[in-house]
């Protein structure tokens, strides 16, 4: 059992400008643990919590300054938690702070740099590192995501949903068994062999998340995500397991407001926006109290979930993120507050063991085995399942001479076999039942019959019955457990099943076809089946997504779709990425050459040294004389030669290892952002749709068309002489199609249609929202349109209309 309190980190996010100095300070001088001092400008001292203080004192067991890399963050805090997990202890750690001030960030990472991957990632790719180099156990993986937004669980990971709202999630509830263990229904636990396939839950998660985020829910800010990875282990041939689960969380952004009304007092009556995160600090509060008896997991979802993260179970490490910036003081210092708090929270992690039912049947079963054949030895005789026919017969005329044999020393002699013993003891009771039946119908006389038992054979009989009674426990004990794995398995084979189902989408592998695949005489020909095993379902499930929304697409939206993303700020880290990603290939693609030549080389080497050796034995033969005792130089020379190039296609075979993991991410953060621009053109799309039919028509629609959101200013700029362009591009593509309708409505009964094809949209047609039900209306007033048209343009001879939209389409 390893006792230990909650540790606490701080992490400061960089400030945008520089001039924030002066409002904090870290002193690391104190030898024991250091603090930071957050230190009130004058200005905001006053009417702030206690005008007489003007700076405060926090002490965590270390603090990140701005300058913090992700690469020092996991070192310093993940890497311990992570060892703790892999030898068998739980762990989690989480990250708390107002929104923006980097929790995201540090637990995830960055979406655009492979160097800004977080702990999350980092942790990954170290678990599984260390695993590949542990032979000395056996390790499962299993990954759960779930989102905890306004007390419901969502599932972030179950493939068979294709979320776009929250809603869409399977919900995930809590059950407490009645020894007070909690469980998640509903919450899919995938079991991930690589790192890439652990990397690709992460990512298919994250999408899910975003997806279902809304501006009504704000989901990033306001709910709680809870990556878990469940590693159990075991030793070969044992049936004991260990497991250990790590959560990194991702809580909900700690703002609070303050009470209305009172003044001052701001820290104090401040109260979290988010309820949960009240709970939260509920219990924490409840656990840095000595002497509380009542911890109040149950109030919420979350405090729930994490129960064994909160004084118990667990090794737990907290990081506080801070972005100290002047108008951030307040919430910062509440931060500060919490962690302190926290930090006295006691903690006793011990090992998770338990026996595994499935492996202690296969030992008995072996056992079992080898009592057998132990038997087989000292009996002299090969046992089968059942008694043979001829076995039988001979038993009955065992009993049968023992019934008849009148000396009272006689003996009915079977052997030890069991199962010849029930047998005669079935026999005897068969014969006795019937002598009873036959006694029954003609006057029985009971004396006689009393007369018959021996009271010793009855001990033994009652003794043989103990025995089977026992044995027939053991057997049922054994079949409801055998059922119970069965069931498991077929939930298993269910899960994967459905997984499998998404794999539908092959995946072209990023490696050249030269892949190398180790010589079958270097040692680590394991790790070549992390590199080629092919890209898991959930990175396919991530493109199918995607994908699936385009094909929806008309050719004007997706033409739309091509400028938005042409104008969208992240295209430009799409367009990097991409360009790095390309260098990546490129460079996978030589690495890949230069190890298929390494692997050849060797090859011609290892033929070379064998060519040399045979020469060497049949000169010694030929002339006569013995093997030198020396060494063959040039078979010396040889084999140095290949040891310098096995190390050389090991060293190349882990950068290309390395490269593999980057481009996957890489990948994944492109598939990622392109899944967001999506959702943001769509949103874009649906709000253009509706201020064009509320908005008066018989403004151009070039006037509406608000530039792309999120088009940073020098973007901005860079479009502005396309302007005229766009304009036309715009009337091109929205959709703002009811002018006809309309201008058929407008044209006053009286007045002959054919004359009157207006100049301009006077109205529109609502749409409905349906995308198929708005195209099929849209596809309608074309055609109408165009046969108007062509009326038209028969009796007024002016083919050319007032709608470029529909030629431009047609
Ligand atoms: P939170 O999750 O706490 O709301 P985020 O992690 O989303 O905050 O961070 C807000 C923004 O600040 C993001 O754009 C993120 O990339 C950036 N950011 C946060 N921490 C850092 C850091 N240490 N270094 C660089 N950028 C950061
Ligand atoms: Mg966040």
């Amino acid at each position: 059992m390893v006792k230990q309190t909650i540790q606490i980190f701080a992490r400061v996010k960089p400030t945008v400008r520089k001039q924030q100095q002066g409002i904090y300070s870290i002193d690391e001088d104190e030898k024991l643990t250091p603090s930071l001092e957050i230190i009130l400008p004058r200005d905001l001292a006053d009417g702030f919590v206690n005008n007489k203080r003007e700076s405060y004192r926090f002490k965590f067991q270390r603090i990140f300054d701005q300058d913090a890399k992700q690469e020092t963050i996991f070192e310093n805090i993940a890497k311990p938690v992570a060892e703790s997990v892999l030898a068998g202890y739980n762990g989690t750690i989480f990250a708390y702070g107002q929104t923006g001030s980097g929790k995201t960030f540090t637990i995830t990472g960055g979406a655009e740099r492979y160097s800004d991957r977080g702990i999350i990632p980092r942790t990954l790719s170290y678990i599984f590192e260390q695993l590949q180099k542990d032979s000395s156990k056996i390790y499962t993986t299993h990954i759960s995501y779930l989102e905890i937004y306004n007390e419901c669980g969502y599932d972030l990971l179950d493939p068979r949903h294709e979320a776009s709202s929250l809603e869409d999630l399977p919900k995930v509830t809590v059950l407490e068994d009645p020894d007070q263990n909690i469980h998640l229904k509903n919450l899919s636990l995938h079991q991930a062999a690589t790192e890439e396939e652990a990397l690709n839950l992460l990512f298919l998660g994250d999408t899910n998340r975003m997806i279902a985020e809304t501006p009504m829910n704000q989901a990033s800010t306001r709910s709680h995500c809870i990556f878990t990875i469940h590693l159990s282990s075991k030793e070969p041939g044992s049936a004991t397991v260990r497991h250990a689960k790590l959560h990194l969380v991702d809580l909900a952004g700690s703002e609070r407001v303050a009470k209305t009304g009172v003044g001052g007092q701001l820290l104090t009556e401040a109260k979290y926006i988010n309820l949960s995160l009240h709970y939260l600090e509920q219990v924490i509060i409840a656990l840095s109290e000595k002497h509380r008896s009542h911890i109040p997991y149950r109030n919420s979802m979350m405090t729930s979930v994490l129960r064994d993260s909160l004084g118990g179970n667990c090794m737990t490490t907290m990081i506080a993120t801070l972005s100290l910036e002047k108008r951030n003081i307040d919430e910062s210092i509440s931060t500060c507050r919490f962690a302190q708090r926290v930090a006295l929270i006691k903690n006793e992690a011990v090992l998770n063991e338990e026996i595994d039912p499935k492996l202690m049947i296969i030992r008995l079963q072996k056992e079992i085995q080898e009592l057998k054949d132990e038997l087989a030895i000292v009996t002299g005789e090969q046992r089968t399942e059942a008694l043979t026919e001829a076995e039988l017969l001979q038993l009955e005329k065992l009993i049968t001479s023992f019934l008849e044999d009148q000396d009272p020393e006689s003996k009915l002699e079977v052997g030890t076999d069991m199962r010849k013993i029930h047998h005669c003891f079935h026999y005897l009771k068969k014969l006795l039942n019937d002598k009873k039946i036959h006694r029954q119908s003609t006057a029985p006389s009971e004396n006689k019959d009393q007369n018959c038992r021996e009271p010793l054979k009855e001990e033994e009989y009652k003794k043989l019955r103990d025995i089977l009674q026992q044995r027939d426990n053991e057997i049922n004990i054994l079949v409801n457990m055998l059922k119970k794995e069965k069931k498991k398995a077929q939930d298993a084979l269910h899960l994967s099943s459905v997984d499998r189902s998404q794999l539908s989408h092959g995946q072209s592998s990023p490696f050249p076809p030269g892949n190398p695949d180790g010589p079958k005489t270097l040692p680590f020909s394991a790790s070549t089946q992390a590199l080629d095993s092919s890209t898991s379902p959930y990175r396919s499930s991530l493109l199918h997504r995607k994908t699936g929304m385009r094909e929806e697409m008309s050719l004007g939206r997706q033409e739309a779709f091509e400028i938005f993303k042409r104008d969208h700020a992240d295209s430009v880290t799409i367009e990097d990425n991409k360009q790095i990603l390309k260098q990546r290939f490129a460079e996978a693609k030589a690495l890949g050459e230069s190890i298929n030549e390494a692997r050849s080389k060797i090859g011609r080497l290892k033929e070379e040294i064998t060519q040399r050796h045979v020469q060497q034995v049949a000169l010694g033969i030929s002339e006569n004389i013995p093997v030198p005792s020396m060494p063959d130089q040039l078979e010396e020379k040889l084999r140095s030669q290949l040891e310098e190039e096995k190390r050389r296609y090991k060293t190349m075979f882990a950068r290309l290892k390395a490269l593999k993991v980057e481009i996957e991410h890489l990948q994944l953060l492109m598939d990622k952002a392109k899944v967001k621009l999506q959702k943001e053109f769509e949103a874009w799309w649906a709000k253009e749709a509706t201020s064009l039919q509320v908005n008066s028509p018989a403004v151009t629609p070039s006037n509406h068309v608000k530039p792309f959101p999120q088009m940073s200013e020098a973007q901005h700029e860079r479009s502005q002489p396309l302007s005229n362009k766009s304009d036309v591009y715009a009337r091109k593509i929205l959709p703002s199609p009811g002018p006809l309708l309309h201008s058929q409505e407008q044209s006053s009964p009286g007045a002959p249609m054919e004359n009157s094809i207006p100049e301009r949209p006077v109205s529109s047609v609502p749409l409905t929202g349906d995308s198929q039900t708005d195209s099929d209306i849209l596809a309608f007033i074309k055609a109408r349109h165009n046969i108007l048209q062509r009326t038209a343009g028969l009796r007024c001879s002016t083919r050319d209309g007032p709608f470029p939209l529909w030629h431009a389409e047609s």
